[in-house]
């Protein structure tokens, strides 16, 4: 049996056979949960405070407040 792929991914038109997979993909690729990212590093983060942590230790920026 051949399984056609008919999801197709809109942002990258990738194809996936099942409809989880295109949800899978497109969250692990496309709708990262972590708005906020290093410009130096591009680790993402959940919050801005986590992200200004990171900052502070790795890249050692000195931010106010
Ligand atoms: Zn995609
Ligand atoms: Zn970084």
């Amino acid at each position: 049996m051949i399984f056609f792929k008919k999801f197709q991914c809109e942002l990258c038109q990738k194809k996936f056979s099942q409809h989880k997979d295109l949800m899978h993909h497109q969250e692990i690729t496309h709708f990262k949960d972590s708005p906020y990212d290093c410009k130096e590093c591009n680790e993402n983060f959940h919050s801005m405070l986590e992200m200004r942590d990171h900052l502070k230790k790795k890249h050692s920026y000195k931010i106010d407040r």
